[in-house]
């Protein structure tokens, strides 16, 4: 049977991808939703080619842009982000793919597991933000939450037919980003240009800034800890730079199991789309030949300091990972402007784990509040560092 899916984000990195792994499998999927924030050009040329039930442009102001370009064609236009919520609790939608950037993502998944539909989690920080509540919601509405962050695919890949086996150590993978070896003074004077540059995978700006900070893969831990059930002290990191092999599992016999694969996320794009089933591809295999050496470091903590900053929002736990992702992003983001420096951004969001009070929450209006909270507090600090 077909799926019909929507895709949150779709004219991003994941996006775009997932497209393009539905291009190959027309008769397994079709486009039921896509959805972007500024980049309307592109979402009209998806939206004709992939003639979906429905578009949204979370930024209204491109909306009479977008609904003008789309009249003739039979093909629902909504803008505003209250239109993700509605668009994926649509009756002929089967799947919804997260693929859109930051905080953005919580509200609409959450909705779309309450109308029951599968999703696919690319938005790693609706799951640092609000893990508990998501995976307690998918559990109650029996919908799955597949992976698509290429070290929780690996993961997830490895569990299956692990059911009954308890997981004694989860061991994240890590490329180490474009500044693998240096050290603090070295990061100074860190362009954005530089940081953007990442060595083995092509990503949106946040996540490729969040590679350079090593953010990235504190907000993996958290992901993983909410996705697989493990304590964050049975999460490991190491750093491997040729991202060949994607993660590990270790049981608790000792045995551990890892998945390979070139870096190219069509392959966990994929994955989750299509499981339990493999579906057959042309992407590019992995070859032995072309690999002589894997190497594994452990990551440098001192230099990276946003990866114990993470670790350290989780075992607060509460509101913490919402306040961690809120000062990230607003961090993250100054940095693109170039309006804060790379080494500020960790600082930035420890000085806003800091001043904000750690509290559990107990509905979603109170992580918004956090939210809210953090990024006002982050910004100070951001004018006040200038
Ligand atoms: P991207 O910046 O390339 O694309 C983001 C998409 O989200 C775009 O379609 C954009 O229009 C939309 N968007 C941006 N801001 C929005 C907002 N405020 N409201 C609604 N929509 C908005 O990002 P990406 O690299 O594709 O990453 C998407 C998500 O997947 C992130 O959470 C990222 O951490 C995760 N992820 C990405 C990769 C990767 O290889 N790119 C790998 C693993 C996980
Ligand atoms: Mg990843």
């Amino acid at each position: 049977m077909k799926k019909n899916i929507a895709i949150l984000g779709s004219t991003g990195s994941i996006g775009t991808q997932a497209l393009e792994v539905i291009d190959n499998h027309p008769e397994h999927f079709s486009v039921e939703v896509l959805t972007a924030h500024n980049n309307v050009d592109l979402l009209i040329r998806q939206a004709i080619k992939y003639q979906p039930n429905a578009v949204v442009i979370s930024n209204e102001t491109h909306y009479s842009y977008l609904s003008e370009q789309l009249n003739r064609f039979d093909i629902k236009v909504f803008a505003g982000r209250q239109s993700l919520e509605e668009v994926v609790a649509f009756d002929t939608v089967d799947m919804v793919l997260v693929a859109l950037v930051g905080f953005a993502g919580l509200l609409p998944t959450l909705h779309a597991i309450q109308h029951g539909k599968a999703i696919a989690i690319a938005n790693k920080e609706t799951l640092v933000v609000a893990g508990e509540m998501v995976t307690r919601l998918a559990a109650k509405h029996q919908v799955s939450l597949l992976p698509v962050d290429s070290e929780h695919s690996a993961i997830f890949q490895c569990l299956v037919g692990e059911h009954f086996n308890p997981i004694e150590k989860l061991i994240l993978t890590a490329s180490g980003g474009p500044f693998l070896g240096k050290s603090v003074e070295d990061l100074t004077q860190v362009t954005r240009q530089q940081a953007l540059k990442h060595p083995n995978w092509s990503m949106g700006n946040k996540i490729t800034i969040d590679s350079a900070t090593m953010m990235n893969k504190g907000l993996e831990v958290i992901e993983a800890k909410w996705l697989f059930n493990v304590a964050p002290e049975e999460i490991d990191i190491v750093v491997h730079p040729q991202s060949i092999i994607h993660s590990l599992v270790q049981f608790r016999d000792g045995s551990i199991k890892a998945q390979l694969g070139l870096p190219d996320m069509k392959l966990p794009i994929q994955y989750a789309l299509s499981y339990p089933y493999r579906m057959e591809n042309t992407f590019k295999r992995f070859d032995f030949a072309d690999f002589s050496s894997f190497d594994f470091y452990p990551p440098d903590r001192k230099t990276f300091k946003t990866i114990d900053l993470a670790y350290q929002a989780i075992e607060e736990g509460g509101n913490m990972p919402c306040v961690l992702n809120a000062a990230n992003e607003v961090a993250v983001e100054a940095f693109l402007q170039e309006k804060t420096s790379f080494l500020s951004i960790a600082d930035i969001i420890g000085e806003t784990m800091q001043q904000i009070k750690c509290h559990s929450y107990h509905d979603i209006e109170e992580l918004v509040e956090t939210d809210a909270e953090a990024r006002q507090k982050a910004k100070e600090l951001i004018n006040h560092k200038k």
